[in-house]
């Protein structure tokens, strides 16, 4: 096997230059560690941001792929799909919607929902409403349609002109979005809690406001569950955590228990809107990855899974709290369920480094915010090297 080194020359040669790249290769996964191409073992606390939340190469997940793998691979949605229907059946059992849309990640989940809303505004007789109005600090994925939604201006640009028809209001301000609704606005989109954003968490008084707002202008409420989905915040979806439901859901990451797969769910009187011919996917609903999802699904649904990881998400909490109460270079503690952060007064770079030496991968967004998305199955042991890590390391910074 090649050496990190020898990978990442070969990553620097021929693969685009889109990701800072951290000079680590991982060749291997099981449960909540991967390995490098040394040998080396990490704590992953980034779970391919918030992607392996059942862990690496879970025994359920590895088994559906092998057998669906040597069963069927690929076929067209010119045909009826197994793995598909019955991923489906699952997830609208398991959720407020009627039916799923499936596609291959969380920018075209977001790309079906913004061409949902359309369509459907539209088929309910309104002309020239195709407005959606999105949020500051929000991130929806980076096709032109997403990256339109997303309201950051530091992944806008060099992309000019962005795709119209987007309107961004501040977060958990709901007089604001009372004023930027117009007889143009079709939807809300939002993510009950910002993920690269710096992990924000929406306020239930806001996201229930903000329902009462759609029913009353006749406006589609969206949920941007791509990272906040399948468990994450100690629910299967965010929208349970906050008590309100909406009427579209984009979801992917977590969803394939590692393959790619995202998926646009929506209530019956809405999806209706989409018909044959408005919208497709070549890869959406392809039997490996439904069969691997339908596998994950099967276990982070269950209530003992989902109790388990919202009490460590709590415990995680508590001690990152005690942290910030040692340490004078934390400015904030927050999150919810397994999805957490700290944000620092400096530049979270060198924690992230330090981690990283001593073997527990962590992320860090908005620079100075340590985000952290562990496995859901990791253990308070695990937490408890992983705090013990970050106070050294923090140490180390105020000296
Ligand atoms: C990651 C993410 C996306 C984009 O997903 P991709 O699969 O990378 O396209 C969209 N929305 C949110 C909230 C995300 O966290």
């Amino acid at each position: 096997m090649k050496k990190n080194a020898d990978i990442i020359k070969l990553t620097d040669k021929h693969v685009a230059h889109t990701y800072g790249r951290l000079p680590l290769a991982l060749v291997k996964g099981k449960g909540c560690y991967v390995w490098d191409a040394a040998g080396k073992k990490y704590l992953d606390c980034v779970t391919g941001l918030a992607v392996d939340n059942l862990g690496h190469c879970h025994p359920q997940v590895v088994k559906a792929l092998r057998k669906q793998a040597g069963q069927l691979i690929h076929v067209s949605n010119l045909y009826h799909i197994e793995p598909q229907s019955l991923l489906a059946r699952d997830l609208t059992r398991l959720s407020f919607a009627d039916k799923v849309f499936f596609c291959n990640s969380g920018t075209e989940a977001n790309e079906a929902a913004i061409k949902l809303a359309r369509k459907h505004s539209a088929d309910q007789g309104y002309s020239g409403r195709h407005e959606i109005i999105t949020f500051t600090n929000s991130f929806h994925g980076r096709t032109l349609g997403s990256l339109s939604a997303t309201a950051q201006k530091k992944f806008h640009q060099g992309f000019k002109p962005l795709l119209s028809g987007f309107k961004y209001a501040p977060f958990n301000d709901i007089e604001a979005v009372r004023q930027t609704v117009s007889d143009k606005t079709c939807a809300i989109l939002v993510e009950p809690v910002q993920g690269e954003g710096g992990v924000n968490l929406a306020d239930k008084q806001f996201l229930k406001e903000l329902k009462q707002l759609c029913r009353d202008n006749n406006l589609l409420l969206i949920f941007d569950e791509v990272q906040t989905g399948f468990g994450r915040t100690g629910a299967l979806f965010a929208y349970e955590r906050f008590g309100v439901k909406p009427d579209v859901i984009t979801l992917a990451k977590a969803l394939g228990g590692g393959v790619a797969i995202g998926a646009m769910m929506a209530t019956n009187p809405v999806m209706k809107s989409f018909v044959p011919g408005t919208h497709a996917a070549t890869f959406g609903g392809n039997p490996l990855a439904c069969a691997a999802a339908q596998a994950a699904l099967s276990v982070v649904s269950q209530k003992s899974f989902l109790k388990t990881a919202r009490e460590t998400g709590d415990y995680f909490a508590k001690q990152l709290h005690a942290l910030a109460r040692k340490h004078t270079v934390v400015k904030e503690v927050r999150g919810i369920g397994l999805m957490l952060a700290m944000e620092l007064k400096v530049s979270g770079a060198p924690v992230l480094n330090d981690c990283m030496e001593r073997g527990i991968l962590i992320n860090c967004v908005q620079s100075m915010t340590l985000r952290f998305l562990p496995p859901l199955i990791i253990t308070r042991k695990e937490i408890d090297t992983l705090i013990r890590t970050l106070s050294e390391s923090l140490s180390r910074l105020e000296s």
